[in-house]
């Protein structure tokens, strides 16, 4: 099996162990690696998706996949007193961090921390406004499934939001931008966090993501009207966004 990248996907039987060995290693050094791999820019995107987002006062929002939280401090300001934001992931490492973030910077009274896979969302049908997932569907092994249990979940009118790496417009981009992630970051993990391997998964699962075409026609597939998507840096991220009726 391949993908418009041409490379060949990981047997999904390996990638959920893969994937929560990444994680639980990088968590201590995530958003400092984030900052050096993405020059800051990851700030820029995350804005660009709160912006989008149509979150406010008294919402209920899930930030899925959200790992150290930098969308749910954001959202915990906008939802107000009234308002609650779930940040769930599937890594306890993760959130861990996240929540130790998050109360250092005195966010505590609307924010919880749930462990959950975007599989299966352990909410009831229409019952979240606003779901975001920052750089976390490409983690997931079933894809659709997470994307049909995103839309269970939602009220209707309310917005999912999927902000990931995409594919480059450019063919000059998209060769600097190989070679940057297959040499510069795992250089970069070696050096930084002592983890070349992590980043070596990271350029690949980035290469093997739906490119943001195919996965608009997902979100379509899994329910969702009006889905329009957004290309941020010359394509190399996308935002997704689509709505429930
Ligand atoms: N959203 C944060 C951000 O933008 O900085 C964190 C993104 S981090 C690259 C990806 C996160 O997805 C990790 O915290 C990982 O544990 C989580 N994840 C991977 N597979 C998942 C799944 N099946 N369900 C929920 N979270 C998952």
């Amino acid at each position: 099996d391949t993908t418009h990248f041409g490379y060949q996907t990981v047997a999904t039987k390996d990638k959920a162990g893969k994937v929560a060995e990444v994680f639980h290693s990088v968590a201590a050094k995530y958003d400092i690696m984030n900052d050096l791999m993405s020059m800051g820019i990851h700030r820029l995107w995350k804005r660009q998706t709160i912006a989008s987002s149509g979150v406010r006062k008294g919402h209920r929002v899930l930030d899925l996949a959200g790992g150290t939280g930098d969308l749910t401090a954001k959202f915990s300001e906008l939802v107000g007193d009234t308002g609650q934001v779930i940040l769930g992931d599937i890594n306890d490492s993760m959130l861990k961090v996240g929540r130790e973030k998050l109360r250092n910077l005195g966010l505590v009274s609307n924010i919880e921390y749930v462990q959950m896979n975007a599989e299966a969302l352990p909410f009831p049908d229409n019952s979240v406004d606003v779901i975001t997932i920052a750089f976390g569907l490409r983690n997931v092994t079933d894809k659709d499934k997470a994307l049909r249990s995103m839309y269970r979940i939602l009220k209707p009118g309310g917005r999912l939001l999927v902000l990931e790496f995409s594919k480059p417009t450019h063919e000059s981009l998209s060769k600097l931008y190989d070679f940057y992630s297959f040499n510069v970051l795992p250089t970069m993990g070696q050096l930084v966090a002592n983890d070349s391997e992590s980043y070596k998964y990271l350029a690949e699962s980035i290469r093997m993501h739906p490119d943001q075409d195919t996965l608009k026609a997902m979100m379509v597939e899994a329910g969702f009207e009006q889905v329009d998507y957004q290309n941020m840096t010359g394509g190399i991220v996308a935002l997704h966004r689509g709505f429930k009726y």
